[in-house]
């Protein structure tokens, strides 16, 4: 299954077992990178490490053939499906004692790893869903205009548009009259087609939840474009594009997704930013992962801010599911606490199970001064 939305991460993350682990599983699988020997070389390793993990596992016999199943299923499936596979990544979840079996292509390559946990470990697609925007790119010159939608790294054409609009007078008649008459004619004729492309542009804009709008347009028609362009979507543009409708569609893709790259590491500084100085005024702004998880747990985070790849075990209490760096009993219910792998992806898991917004910041960044980790909140506590 192509991995493409939020929902898949929150109906992933739901899955759990009482009895059993689940094995997930991540594979680099760029072959613009590697080549495919090095690639099964690198499943090769990784699996063999695994099943020497699960044999020096202190749990039951029942628990760990189960994980030896999945690992054994995992090299089946790779081994029928990897040559013809074209995506960047791949990543598998599997309970075999529950039937539990789900994979996903992914568009970029995440870090190699089998993790076995109580539950899937998601950060790794919740880090590739924060990387992706939808994109609205729209191409246009006199005669034509081109619509596309872009995401994940993937381009489809939505709509185009042609309109015979002459480029110049070819006649002068008598003392200029004519011509002068026929520019006039022309520049209606233009207008006319470029509030066309307006309207069809809001039209298939409405469509879809789209985060940002690339523009490749040319310089002398673009101010009046944008005068005739609604509101909201002159602000939704984030990006002109040097592309003409005449150019490729590969070219246009290329193009957007430097741009992406660049806005996306733009974007990153600035959410840093803009928490170090909420933080530094005593704002609604919290940092280190102490505080971030107390204020998770109580609900009060609207966006999680956490440094790409940072992991660090923590405990989670089994009733009330908080949790904590390293509180060996649940202050609230008085449990004793569990320990877990990677508390961080628990707090992904969390913040995204209580409709946070979830940020990954590439490191270094000034992120790192302050913990690594932070957010913002909906109010003081
Ligand atoms: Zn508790």
């Amino acid at each position: 299954m192509k991995f493409s939305s939020r929902r898949q991460v929150e109906n992933l993350a739901k899955f759990q077992s009482e009895d059993f682990l689940t094995t997930s599983f991540y594979l680099n699988s760029d072959k613009s990178k590697m080549r495919k020997k090095e690639i099964v070389l690198s499943l090769k390793n990784l699996l063999r490490q695994s099943k020497s993990q699960v044999e020096q596992m202190d749990a039951s016999k029942k628990k760990k053939d189960s994980l030896f199943k999945d690992l054994d299923r995992i090299n089946r499936f790779c081994s029928q499906n990897l040559s013809s596979n074209n995506f960047s990544g791949l990543a598998i979840f599997s309970c075999s004692s529950q039937d539990f079996w789900q994979f996903y292509n992914l568009p970029s390559p995440p870090r190699s790893r089998i993790i076995f946990d109580k539950n899937p470990y998601v950060r790794p697609l919740s880090a590739i869903l924060d990387k992706y925007h939808r994109i609205f790119a729209l191409t246009l010159d006199r005669k034509e205009a081109k619509w596309y939608d872009i995401f994940m790294g993937e381009i489809s054409l939505l709509d185009s548009h042609k309109e015979d609009v002459p480029s110049k007078v070819k006649e002068g008649g008598w003392e200029g009259y004519e011509s002068k008459r026929i520019e006039r004619h022309i520049a209606t004729h233009l207008h006319d087609n470029l509030k066309k492309i307006a309207q069809i542009t809001f039209k298939l804009f409405k469509r879809n939840h789209y985060d940002w709008i690339f523009l490749g347009c040319r310089e002398k028609y673009c101010s009046d474009f944008e005068a005739l362009l609604h509101p909201y979507l002159k602000s939704k543009i984030k990006g002109r594009l040097k592309t003409m409708p005449g150019d490729s569609q590969t070219t246009l893709l290329r193009e957007s997704l430097e741009l992406e790259k660049n806005l996306k590491n733009q974007e990153e500084d600035a959410i840093v930013l803009r928490l170090i100085s909420e933080l530094e005024k005593g704002g609604l702004a919290i940092s280190g992962l102490k505080q971030t998880l107390r204020s998770l747990n109580q609900g009060a985070v609207q966006t999680f801010v956490v440094t790409r790849n940072f992991s660090q075990p923590g405990r989670m209490c089994p009733k009330c599911r908080f949790l904590f760096a390293d509180e060996p009993k649940c202050p609230s219910c008085q449990r004793k606490t569990e320990k877990m792998l990677d508390i961080i992806d628990e707090a992904v898991e969390a913040a995204m199970d209580k409709n946070c917004e979830v940020k990954h910041i590439a490191s270094p960044s000034k992120l790192n001064r302050y913990g690594k980790i932070g957010a913002f909140l909906r109010y003081k506590t």
